[in-house]
């Protein structure tokens, strides 16, 4: 398999270095945004003699993105939240993680959209300590 990364632009808050992902075999295009968490994804669809017949696209609305290192660990972990209640049980989560030492404290933040008054564009990245 072989995929094709490169950034681009988020339709949802503007930020530049969206990560993008085409897989070469599957026609497969998916893009996440590592600040707001919108996302999109692309699938071709064939017909029932597997002939290729259009395409389905997804759309998901980001409303923060938590990010953390496990204890020990060197690569970071991200998590897309589409939702208020997301955002509200995984500070939650990751205050119990911190808590109990599973996640480095310094390495555990979110990317959250802070004020829908301010159309929605308004980011701020919050540290999470315990
Ligand atoms: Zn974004």
């Amino acid at each position: 398999m072989s995929t094709v990364l490169s950034a681009e632009e988020c339709k949802q808050c503007g930020h530049e270095d969206a990560d993008s992902e085409f897989d070469c075999r599957t026609y497969k295009t998916f893009m996440m945004c590592c600040r707001c968490g919108y996302g999109e994804t692309w699938y071709r669809k064939y017909d029932e003699d597997g002939d290729h017949c259009g395409w389905k696209h997804e759309i998901t609305r980001g409303v923060g993105v938590l990010w953390y290192r496990d204890t020990g660990e060197s690569a970071f972990c991200s998590q897309p939240l589409s939702t208020s209640k997301n955002v509200l049980a995984a500070e939650s989560w990751l205050r119990e993680q911190i808590a109990n030492g599973s996640i480095e404290a310094e390495t555990a933040e979110f990317w959250a959209r802070m004020r829908e008054q301010h159309g929605g564009k308004s980011m701020a990245k919050a540290a999470i300590t315990s």
